[in-house]
């Protein structure tokens, strides 16, 4: 048996300071946002390369106040993919904006920025590129694009903590940024997490206040906020891991590499592309086989914790249907969708298990 993903491994391996952590938040009534996040904070901010962190209740809330404080709402276009966890999508549309997705390139999944000047419209007002898996969308193109169209960047950088984009951070190259801490995330909290960081001090301020109520200074509400403050035990955990989080990357990419080695050759399997851009930090390590279905059982038959990020696109998910997209509207991203399977990546993997999915998926396929 090997999981998906070991979340008591990693516990195991930083238990008494997590524990100390949390006592400490405990002993202080630091419930709610408190001393140890403002220290994460701080450190997160340094870590993605930009001034200003905001630690929130979740990678959801990140987007959804994000998209707030840039002042997209309704009557507003935004730009994004239909290959995504569907937070993405559906962050825009609780900010009562219109979500237009395009399609994917081929080798790294990631939005394909060819296809972005045809769907842009008098009122598009941002793009929401999502760097997929861990590993950064093609950036220039984009900013680029921006840049000529005046339109805003929102980084939904929720699988790629550490991720770089020719050597820029994941977070610090669109406007605003958001990333997610749920547990099973390369950086993981204890429960829910998020955080909003920029480098722009009025973003800063206004995300500040809306995960807090809207609340300028006691009893004053300046707009209408929310109740999207990160836990104080959260903070304090994150703030632990801050510690750890380029090693644990570090022995991402390590499985990775050996992944790629291990199935080189191999008829039927097409693994990750690392972009000549990208430092990928493998939050979902994909292959892609035909028959997926078929091997997928097989893998999970054979005791192996397989996953399928995503088995159905966006666009064709019945939630979403009032986007107006049907099958066949974006057939890299269908044909993807229907050929991908995730293998376990986390960092506490040793060699003999990498080689046990080896053996195992080639059994299977
Ligand atoms: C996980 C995830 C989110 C949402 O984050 P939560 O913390 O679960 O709310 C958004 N976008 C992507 C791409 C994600 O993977």
């Amino acid at each position: 048996m090997i999981p998906f993903v070991d979340l008591k491994a990693q516990y195991r391996a930083i238990k008494d300071e997590i524990n100390e952590a949390i006592g400490e938040a405990l002993d202080n009534a630091w419930f709610v946002l408190g001393p140890r996040t403002a220290d994460f904070e701080r450190l997160f901010a340094g870590y993605t390369g930009t001034k200003y962190a905001v630690g929130v209740s979740s990678g959801t809330s990140a987007l959804h106040l994000a998209l707030l404080t840039l002042g997209i709402g309704p009557g507003d276009e935004v730009i994004t993919t239909p290959f995504t966890f569907v937070a993405t999508v559906a962050s825009i549309m609780y900010a009562g904006a219109k979500p237009i997705l395009v399609d994917i390139d081929p080798v790294t999944y990631n939005l394909n920025p060819a296809r972005i000047e045809n769907v842009i419209s008098p009122q598009t007002k941002a793009i929401m590129p999502v760097h997929l898996y861990g590993q950064c969308v093609d950036m220039d193109p984009i900013l680029d694009i921006a840049e000529r169209y005046k339109l805003l960047v929102i980084e939904d950088a929720a699988q790629a903590h550490g991720a770089e984009y020719k050597g820029r951070r994941a977070g610090s190259m669109g406007a605003i940024a958001c990333f997610s801490f749920y547990p099973g995330k390369n950086l993981g909290a204890y429960g829910e997490g998020g955080a909003v960081v920029t480098s722009n001090p009025d973003y800063d301020k206004k995300v500040r206040m809306l995960r807090d109520w809207g609340m300028e200074q006691k009893n004053r509400y300046d707009l209408l906020g929310f109740n999207a403050r990160m836990h104080g035990i959260q903070g304090a955990v994150l703030k632990v891991k801050m510690k750890y989080i380029e090693e644990w990357t570090k022995a991402r990419r390590g499985n990775a590499a050996l992944y790629n080695q291990l199935l080189k050759g191999i008829e039927g399997v097409v693994t990750p592309t690392e972009a000549s851009y990208a430092r990928h930090v493998y939050h979902v390590y994909a292959v892609r086989v035909k028959r997926r279905d078929r091997v997928y059982q097989r893998l999970v038959e054979a005791g192996i914790g397989a996953g399928i990020h995503y088995p159905v696109p966006v666009h064709m998910q019945k939630g979403y249907a009032n986007l107006g997209y049907e099958k066949g509207y974006f057939p890299v991203a269908e044909e993807i969708a229907s050929e991908v399977i995730s293998l376990p990546i986390y960092p506490e993997l040793s060699e003999s298990q990498i080689e046990e999915v080896v053996s195992a998926l080639k059994s299977s396929l």
